[in-house]
């Protein structure tokens, strides 16, 4: 049942580059969630079962929330080792990049990896996959790359290489992406997917701590002081928006991560379709947009912000100052009120309760 959605070629594909490899780079986007980590830490437990030689590269360091993943304390983050991470890319003989869905989205790491002579291979759930690869596997329907990569070893009848540490990371994708399986489960079979993971022995509660309901002092205050002082609800527009300024991220001692869930808590307010949160960094501001139904907040980002993502969860940038982007975000919201109105509708008629 499990590996049933995939395409066969791909599958017959993959199965001789991976067994025909001994050195495996694996790596995912800038700024890695659970699942860019989750997959890449996933297939690195598989390859090492299979006595594959493999080392995880990230372009940037992936956030505390992740720590008590197996196999996360000997992840490369390219932006802090860039000589060993380049001389790992070129002694690779195989590149597995995931959770990505253009070459730009490894920031740093771009150059080296699109110079690299190993083969690659893409493994994706992003819409519109863009990327020169040997092999893409790209399947936009999926809840995760996690879900995915589960599938892909399903099919290659894997299964007696995936270990509990393997199982651990593919877990946590699944549930972070799907927020505990409450969003982006278009399949039904993501619950025996699930039910596996478990029978391996998986500890979900202990990933649901980790990952969603885990802060600092300074975090939890950081969040609770953009909520009360930095949310304004545009009820015209079915949207809320949150932001930080770089002072009051300095003031809470914001660390990578910090901000992690906030735009969810915005997205809590009845009547509200779509949250966006807006954190201002040292050289641009990193938006991050949710939405409910089916309104598609990845086409803002992409029309206006220089970004992407899923229907739901999408993300992009701005040069300039947050009020510059407050202004330019509060002068594209318009365009989007058709959509959100009919999506608010859809919803209404599903029997939620928007007013
Ligand atoms: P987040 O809001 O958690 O940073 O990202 C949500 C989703 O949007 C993720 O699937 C992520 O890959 C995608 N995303 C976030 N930022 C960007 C971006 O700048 N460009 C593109 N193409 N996708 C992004
Ligand atoms: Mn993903």
């Amino acid at each position: 049942m499990i590996d049933k959605l995939l395409n066969e070629r791909e599958v017959k594909h993959l199965q001789p580059l991976l067994k025909g490899c001994r050195n495996v780079v694996l790596t995912c986007h800038v700024r890695p969630d659970g699942d860019a980590v989750g997959s890449t830490l996933g297939l690195l437990h598989l390859l090492q079962s299979m006595g594959i030689k493999a080392r995880v590269i990230t372009p940037d360091q992936p956030p505390r929330s992740l720590e008590f993943l197996p196999g996360f304390s000997d992840i490369v983050p390219y932006a802090r080792y860039s000589d060993y991470g380049s001389r790992l890319v070129d002694e690779a003989d195989l590149i597995i990049g995931c959770d990505f869905n253009q070459l730009s989205r490894l920031s740093d790491l771009e150059p080296a990896i699109a110079s690299a002579k190993a083969k690659k291979v893409i493994i994706d759930h992003h819409e519109h996959p863009d990327v020169a690869a040997d092999l893409l596997i790209s399947y936009p329907d999926m809840s995760s790359t996690c879900e995915l990569v589960f599938r892909l070893i399903a099919a290659m009848g894997y299964f007696e290489f995936v270990s509990f540490e393997s199982a651990t990371c593919l877990c946590t994708g699944i549930i972070t992406d799907t927020r505990n399986l409450s969003v982006n489960c278009q399949h039904l079979d993501i619950y025996e997917i699930m039910l596996e993971l478990l029978r391996m022995g998986v500890n979900k509660s202990l990933i649901l701590k980790e990952t969603m309901d885990t802060k600092s002092e300074d975090a939890l205050k950081l969040t609770s002081f953009a909520l009360c002082e930095r949310l304004t609800v545009y009820k015209n527009h079915h949207a809320a928006v949150v932001w930080l300024g770089k002072e009051d991220l300095s003031r809470y001692k914001y660390e990578k991560g910090d901000t992690e869930g906030l735009v969810n808590q915005a997205l809590e307010l009845r009547g509200v379709i779509y949250a966006v949160f807006m954190r201002e960094d040292e050289d641009m501001v990193k938006l991050s947009m949710r939405s409910i139904g089916d309104f598609a907040v990845n086409r803002i980002c992409i029309d206006h912000f220089d970004g992407g993502g899923h229907l739901q969860a999408a993300g992009g940038q701005f040069k300039g100052s947050v009020q510059e982007c407050l202004k330019k975000l509060e002068s594209v919201m318009p365009e989007y009120d058709d959509e959100v109105r009919k999506a608010a509708d859809r919803l209404i008629a599903q029997g939620y309760v928007l007013k």
